[in-house]
């Protein structure tokens, strides 16, 4: 199939759309004045049921609709362009609402930028001892914006958010520098929108002996959910599949980190026969996806989806909370009955789709598993722990919050049992003091 792009410049020149009453395209401009989309020419024609766009969960997922906005945004941002506001003027209108979107929450700037002989390191992140995030540079865009997702402020043009790193050489010096480094994570934006040649410039040096302690590397991707092609048609497809298998065969794990968020996406000839050929590599693919109302709140989404990818070879990773930025109050699970869904959900599946865990929130102080609802000497509370901690010695000590039924991530959430803090709360509050001074000291350099 061949690739066509589509976003808010041209999205009125797709058929499905150019047919539908004038209120949503005006609707979508509106929305994408502050949410950036972009689609593409399989999700459009292979995803989406526009028989039934409007409940359509994968429509809702890459186009904005007008309910992502609060009514008080949607109307400024209307008004300023009924009254053809001057574009400055209109920029710093949509900067303004953008910022109050919260772009990047839980401290990801200030607190996971490395530092090596004195200098920081841009596009690494090295928050979990064993694992270190890469941001290539070219791989900061995706196949497809996706409405709920955290990173759109790299998409969207905000100044100085950019997490992006364009040396190879950076990294290769700083994984010989930390021997503790078992995983390197590719991840973006979608590394997969790489050309296979550039991947290759980055992931080819790491087969070298001095790396022999990274024996894993991921890739993230929604590449198989919204262009399932990169693997089948592309011009270095092929090559792609090649560099997967030189990884395996050198004796490394690849593991392709892929992001499936409806039962959909795994349903078309073209995502499975793209799995076969990728599996066929020697890569595992495991899967991930946030929880989302509208989208996939329901547990038989859920158990299909596992069951779906069992099927496929895939293995069931992560359900993640919503992160707090975006169109959050429109997509929003409660911590409550995202972790109802997860039970359910996994109540109806074989022990091999139980590889998932969640409901997990990615927060500031490490990943934090929300493990249940439970009653304590006839208090109601809620079980959490970490899975991964900012101090290693945070992880598997389930802790306890108080029961909040509208709660959805883990600041709004107080110790139970009239504690003041959570046990690791001291330690975080100096470890960000720590990391924050440090963060000003250097810029002041
Ligand atoms: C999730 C995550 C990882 C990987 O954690 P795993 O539990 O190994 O999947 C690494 N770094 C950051 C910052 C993360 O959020
Ligand atoms: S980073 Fe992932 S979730 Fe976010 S827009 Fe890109 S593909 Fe979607």
């Amino acid at each position: 199939m061949e690739y066509k792009a589509f976003t808010s410049r041209n999205f009125r020149t797709i058929p499905q759309i150019a047919n539908l009453p004038e209120r949503f395209r005006k609707d979508m401009e509106i929305v994408a004045a502050v949410l950036p989309f972009k689609s593409n020419s399989y999700v459009v024609n292979e995803l989406i049921d526009w028989e039934n766009f409007e409940q359509d969960p994968i429509f809702k997922l890459t186009f904005p609709v007008r309910e992502m906005l609060s009514e008080e945004h949607f109307k400024s941002i209307e008004q300023a362009l009924d009254s053809n506001m001057e574009s400055n003027q209109f920029k710093s209108l949509c900067n303004k609402i953008s910022l109050e979107l919260n772009p990047h929450p839980a401290g990801q700037l200030e607190m996971n930028i490395p530092v090596l002989d004195g200098r920081k390191i841009e596009g690494i992140q090295h928050k979990y001892s064993e694992t270190v995030l890469f941001f290539p540079a070219q791989g900061q865009t995706c196949h497809a914006y996706c409405t709920f997702c955290f990173r759109w402020p790299q998409f969207s043009g905000l100044e100085g958010m950019k997490i992006a790193s364009k040396q190879s050489n950076d990294l290769s010096e700083y994984l010989k520098a930390h021997k503790e480094v078992t995983n390197l994570l590719f991840t973006g934006g979608d590394p997969l929108v790489m050309k296979t040649k550039i991947l290759e410039g980055y992931i080819e040096p790491l087969l070298a002996p001095e790396f022999d302690h990274v024996h894993t590397i991921r890739i993230g991707s929604k590449a198989l959910a919204y262009w399932p092609y990169r693997f089948l048609t592309d011009t270095d497809s092929k090559d792609l599949l090649r560099l997967f298998e030189r990884v395996t065969k050198s004796g490394k794990h690849l593991a392709l980190m892929a992001h499936f968020n409806h039962p959909v996406e795994l349903s078309t000839k073209a995502v499975k026969q793209a799995i076969r050929l990728i599996r066929s590599t020697g890569v595992e693919i495991r899967t991930q996806s946030p929880i989302l109302k509208h989208i996939n709140d329901s547990a038989h989404a859920w158990a299909k989806m596992w069951r779906q990818q069992v099927a496929l070879g895939c293995s069931p990773y992560y359900m993640f909370m919503a992160r707090d930025t975006g169109a959050k109050q429109y997509f929003d699970v409660s911590l409550e009955n995202a972790y109802n869904i997860f039970r359910e959900a996994y109540s109806k599946v074989s022990g091999l789709a139980r590889t998932a865990r969640g409901p997990v929130m990615s927060a500031a102080p490490g990943k934090v598993h929300m493990v249940g609802v439970s009653e304590v000497s006839g208090k109601k509370v809620f079980v959490l722990q970490f899975i991964q901690g900012r101090q290693a010695d945070w992880v598997k000590r389930p802790f306890f919050a108080e029961y909040n039924a509208d709660a959805s991530w883990l600041n709004e959430l107080k110790p139970a049992f009239g504690e003041e803090k959570f046990f690791w709360q001291d330690d975080f509050e100096e470890m960000t003091r720590i990391r924050l001074a440090n963060a000003i000291h250097q810029d002041e350099e």
